[in-house]
């Protein structure tokens, strides 16, 4: 069974153990006295992609932001207070896929002089508008055509997308009506404006079950550029291993970065975020420790898990780096020879590493690949190995 690297061990606590510690890191939150500093402060030459959190006040960012990131359980966002400050919240120390999540009180104002357009919408990125669905959103809206005009003149390559938020509220029979309205609504205001060239996507997602992260995992998936080389890295691996949907996961935050090119259905996708959830709370509780109680880094080439369910479904967990996880669902009559699975595993470990060291040595700055030198040794031991 994986054991999963825990060196921020409180951090890691959410679910798994004594609870949520702490919100938001402090060291970025910056108070409203001095809005110039605020601004400046926030993009210190970075070149990260980010993603944008925006609307208006209680519509539910900062529980997405602690449900997705930080391993909030969603009751828990009951207790959250209001935003009403920029945060910032940088997690590339805990997450394979490296960006920046600005958290935007509610009611700030884009024509305030401080408020630098420039630095917060330039740069590559999404920008996520969230709407509380269970309210009246007609105020929403208009924010929102504000907030997007705004934006896509400042920079129009970012990704717009729209949360429709808090849908567990509605009956599902509404939920479609709801978002066509506010397509058509948001539509309808955008063209009206001469913007027709703006394109927007929407998504209904609720803390309370698994459509916020396949929303994030989409918003994630388009400033992924290596995307299309890992789909089709997935469809060799699963034509030539017998596999029926396999997705690669940033474990952390359970978005997935890319799946194979068959349609997601909701269920497979539950079922992989449950494996990862049981390899982490096992992980956590019999991972290898030190002497004085702290976890170990405990990756290795072999770590792996397996799960065989009673529908004659086998569920095949990887390690491919430290924050990253491929995770398979195969029927059990192809799961005869694991051997030629695992072997077809670590060529396809071996590319991905590739694309990222490309990646990095292009200094595209969009996703690192933890790498160190024991790891380089043991592929190059594995590569011999499989020479031979
Ligand atoms: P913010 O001001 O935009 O950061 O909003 P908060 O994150 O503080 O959320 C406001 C309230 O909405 C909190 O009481 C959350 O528990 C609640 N909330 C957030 N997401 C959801 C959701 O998906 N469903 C429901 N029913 N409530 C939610």
């Amino acid at each position: 069974m994986t054991s999963y690297p825990q060196d921020d061990d409180e951090a890691y606590q959410g679910d798994y153990g004594a609870g949520y510690v702490g919100s938001f890191s402090k060291d970025f939150v910056y108070g409203p006295d001095d809005p110039e500093a605020d601004v400046n402060m926030l993009f210190p030459n970075d070149q990260k992609p980010k993603i944008l959190l925006m609307g208006l006040r209680r519509s539910g960012k900062s529980s997405i932001q602690n449900v997705v990131f930080h391993k909030m359980s969603p009751n828990e966002t009951l207790f959250l207070e209001s935003t009403n400050k920029i945060v910032t919240d940088d997690i590339s120390n805990t997450s394979f896929v490296q960006f920046k999540i600005l958290d935007f009180p509610g009611q700030i104002d884009f024509f305030e002089p401080s408020f630098d357009s420039e630095k917060i919408f330039g740069g590559q990125g999404a920008l996520v508008f969230v709407i509380d669905a269970q309210d009246d959103y007609m105020d929403a809206l208009n924010r929102l055509h504000e907030t997007v005009i705004r934006a896509y003149k400042v920079n129009p390559k970012l990704k717009f997308e729209v949360f429709i938020h808090k849908v567990d509220g509605l009956p599902d029979d509404s939920r479609i009506d709801t978002q066509r309205d506010i397509n058509k609504r948001v539509t309808d205001e955008l063209n009206d404006s001469g913007m027709e060239g703006i394109h927007l996507s929407f998504y209904l997602t609720s803390i309370y079950d698994h459509s916020i992260f396949e929303a994030f995992s989409k918003v994630v998936q388009k400033i992924i550029p290596q995307l299309p080389t890992l789909e089709k890295l997935l469809n060799i691996f699963n034509s030539s291993s017998g596999i029926d949907k396999a997705f690669l996961f940033d474990v952390w935050s359970k978005i997935y970065i890319a799946t194979d090119s068959s349609p997601v259905d909701m269920q497979s996708y539950e079922l992989c975020c449950d494996m990862i959830d049981v390899v982490l709370d096992i992980s956590n509780i019999y991972g290898l420790r030190d002497g004085e109680g702290e976890h170990l880094a405990a990756f290795d080439k072999d770590s792996a898990s397996i799960i065989k369910l009673n529908n004659s479904t086998v569920l095949y967990l990887r390690q491919v780096s430290r924050f990253l996880a491929l995770v398979c669902i195969i029927n059990e009559d192809n799961f005869q020879r694991p051997g030629l699975i695992n072997y077809n595993f670590l060529c396809f470990r071996e590319a991905i590493i590739e694309v990222f060291e490309i990646a990095n040595q292009k200094n595209d700055g969009i996703l690192a690949l933890v790498s160190n030198p024991e790891e380089e040794q043991e592929r190059e031991t594995q590569r011999d190995q499989n020479n031979l």
